[in-house]
């Protein structure tokens, strides 16, 4: 039987993400794998005050890395009080490059993610993220559509 050891869940804050965490979770718990935690900052970085409410041009980038960090620090305690075997990533780029490569990095051996996630497009069969790491990870993924 295959064995997960290292599981990795990339998040935007969105209700797919949330749902798909909470896969990744069961699954890490039943395998005792570890969970990657992964955000990845949009870059070119999203200005429409997602992170930050007020955008403080001289501290922008530093602003967005705080409030990501205060996001996911918001996050792991609400979801993952109860489980230790966890490890929180932050990191800029390409959301779909970035959780490839962080994947690969980290050796972890499953991807998880939402069908979809912040942008909306519920009509189309997968979000950009989700299709461009279905369609070029080497590492099997998994893709979790939130029911409405
Ligand atoms: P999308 O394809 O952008 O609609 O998003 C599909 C899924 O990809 C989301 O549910 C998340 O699991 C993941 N994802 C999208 N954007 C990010 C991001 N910036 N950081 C981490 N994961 C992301």
């Amino acid at each position: 039987m295959t064995k997960f050891s290292t599981v990795l869940v990339a998040i935007d804050f969105s209700d797919s993400s949330d749902n798909a965490f909470q896969m990744a979770r069961s699954l890490a718990e039943n395998f005792a794998a570890q969970l990657l935690v992964l955000h990845v900052i949009n870059e070119p970085v999203d200005l429409r005050g997602f992170y930050v409410p007020h955008i403080s041009f001289e501290r922008l980038e530093q602003e967005i890395e705080e409030g990501a960090e205060k996001m996911m620090e918001s996050f792991c305690h609400q979801h993952l009080a109860d489980f230790d075997n966890y490890q929180k990533l932050i990191v800029s780029g390409l959301p779909y490059e970035q959780i490839i490569t962080q994947a690969e990095e980290n050796s972890a051996d499953l991807i998880v993610l939402g069908t979809h996630g912040r942008t909306g497009l519920d009509h189309v069969l997968f979000g950009s993220t989700a299709e461009k790491v279905v369609r070029k990870s080497k590492i099997p993924v998994l893709t979790v559509r939130l029911e409405e």
